[in-house]
């Protein structure tokens, strides 16, 4: 144990045995930042979520861009950035052992063009960001292997979703969150195996129910109790899930019936070893938020398909193994420290935006390329050895191991993901050395219909030859084909909410990625491990002390509801 102050925030955090293992393997000393300001910082240099028009500074074209036109940078298109046409290593600069590293990394970086967004392998899927491998998908972001879905977020191997987030393996979903192998499920969150279900939170192998939450392998079921397929029909009905109107009355219905029942401390499912939230199928996975499939990772959110040893991440899955320090490291990577958005590449070192290359330190830009320095081509032997010059110098000067400087970021504090996990006002991330941006973002004003114009119905009405107005931020917001052909045969009414807004909602709804220490809060008298009819044990949850959330250990969760 190593007990510590954070330089940042000056609060005391403490390095544990295991964390010590985890440099070793590396060869880094401990960080100098608490795990939340870890997180913060590398959350800085990951622009999600906000978009502008701008050129193409090769091409021209206009085009959907993560950089704001104002930015100071060279911005190509996908198309040109991902061409033949231009080398990295044209960029490319001699060290000099005068300087610091640090210093020489970001004049290049600056100066190296940047993607307008991030995605490979797209088949009719322009506008996706920092994904890989989709089909006819429309606004998704951080999502591989999908197919014709709209607006998600942290999708995988997913169809036809619209508004769905954290999903997995499944099919025709809509407005819900944390949902594995399943299929048309609206307005739900935490559901696994389930189907043709509205409002349902943290079921399995269920199907045609409304409004349940805790169940297991049930049918016809509304608010947790049994119907008969009659009264589900004539329930539906009624409620009248096709209109605006019905979908809000039962939204708020069920948020007072849901808020009632007790839930687990966290959603750990088949996950020994593992302490934070989201976790399914893992191992060993410690102070982790949204992880499956994956072992022996701390401190990471978003580990997943096959992730292995991987520490203070954001992003590492799709087979990766052995990341530090690093944000959207996938799909066959081994071996990086304090690098950002560089996939299907091993042993890297301070490198940003490389892709297919190996044993590239400090460098930016670069495919298919091995053994660069700050984009300069060495041989093998060379590189080793001005690597280890390189390594030696920063430890010397107490910068190894740490992650890029505040100021390095390329976006505005607000236009990145370190906004929604620890926001702050414009003179907080301007005083603790983040950028801000004040461009304006998104279309306000354009609106051609107002709410009290649109029908209950799609019957002569086409939400694609409208622009709408945001019922909460008042932005502008379009219906594209693919999702009105959804909402007409899911029988969904327009959405009043524009697609941030909708995300935003559904990211609130999971809770912040920090933990308290708590305590069971189950009074079952029935109960075999409860003394004097308390249970004693306790546990690391995400709900902060004082929410009204009836929250149960494990022992007393499984009792009640797992069968
Ligand atoms: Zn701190
Ligand atoms: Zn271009
Ligand atoms: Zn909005
Ligand atoms: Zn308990
Ligand atoms: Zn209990």
């Amino acid at each position: 144990m190593e007990a510590k102050e954070c330089v940042a925030c000056k609060t005391a955090f403490t390095i544990e045995p295991e964390d010590l293992v985890f440099y070793g393997k590396f060869d880094v000393p401990s960080p100098k930042l608490c795990p939340p300001c870890r997180a913060q910082r590398r959350l800085a240099f990951k622009n999600e979520r906000s978009y502008y028009k701008r050129k193409c500074d090769k091409c021209g074209k206009e085009v959907i861009s993560m950089y704001s036109p104002n930015k100071p940078y060279v911005v190509y298109c996908y198309d040109c950035w991902f061409s033949d046409d231009w080398d990295a290593r044209e960029y490319g600069r001699a060290y000099d052992p005068s300087r610091s590293f640090l210093e020489q990394f970001e004049e290049l970086w600056k100066a190296v063009p940047k993607i307008s967004l991030i995605y490979v392998r797209s088949v009719n899927s322009d506008y996706v960001n920092i994904s890989a491998d989709n089909k006819d998908c429309y606004m998704i972001v951080e999502s591989s292997n999908n197919e014709g879905c709209t607006h998600c977020y942290w999708i995988q191997q997913c169809r036809d979703c619209v508004d769905t987030s954290f999903a997995h393996q499944s099919e025709l979903c809509y407005e819900s969150d944390d949902c594995y192998n399943s299929n048309k499920l609206f307005y739900c969150k935490g559901c696994h195996d389930s189907r043709d279900s509205y409002f349902l939170l943290d079921c399995r192998d269920c199907t045609n129910c409304i409004g349940c939450v805790n169940l297991r392998s049930k049918k016809y079921h509304i608010f947790n109790r049994p119907v008969s397929r009659e009264e589900y029909e004539q329930f539906i009905e009624n409620a009248r899930l096709d209109t605006a109107a019905g979908v809000e009355a039962l939204r708020r219905k069920f948020h007072d019936f849901a808020i009632a029942q007790p839930r687990k401390f966290a959603e750990i499912i088949n996950a020994p070893g593992c302490t934070g939230n989201y976790i399914n199928d893992a191992k060993n996975c410690v102070r982790c938020f949204h992880s499956y499939d994956a072992e022996d990772c701390r401190y990471g959110v978003h580990v997943w398909r096959n992730a292995k040893d991987c520490m203070d991440v954001d992003t590492s899955g799709r087979n990766s193994e052995m990341m530090y320090n690093s944000i959207n490291t996938g799909i066959d990577t081994f071996h990086y420290v304090s690098s950002c958005v560089s996939w299907s590449s091993t042993f890297l070192w301070y490198s940003y935006y490389c892709f297919n290359s190996n044993n590239c330190f400090g460098s930016v830009g670069l495919r298919k390329k091995d053994y660069c320095i700050l984009n300069q081509q060495y041989s093998k032997e060379d590189f080793e050895a001005l690597k280890e010059a390189i390594i030696t110098d920063m430890r010397a000067r107490g910068e190894y191991g740490e992650f890029f400087p505040a100021s390095f970021s390329t976006f505005g504090y607000n236009e990145s993901a370190a906004q929604e996990q620890f926001p702050l006002t414009k003179g907080e991330a301007l005083e603790r050395g983040y950028q801000w941006e004040d461009y304006p973002r998104g279309t306000h004003g354009k609106g051609t219909i107002g709410w009290d114009k649109v029908p209950d119905h799609y019957e002569g009405f086409d939400p694609t030859h409208h622009v709408f107005t945001c019922a909460n931020c008042k932005r502008n917001y379009l219906i594209i084909p693919n999702e009105f052909a959804f909402y007409k045969k899911l029988s969904i009414p327009v959405p009043r909410l524009c697609p941030e807004c909708r995300h935003e909602r559904r990211f609130a709804a999971r809770g912040p990625n920090r933990l308290w220490h708590r305590s069971c809060m189950c009074k079952q008298q029935e109960h075999a491990h409860h003394v004097d009819g308390y249970c004693s044990n306790e546990f690391e949850t995400s709900y902060a002390p004082g929410r009204p959330e009836i929250l149960y250990c494990e022992a007393c969760y499984k009792t009640e509801f797992v069968i």
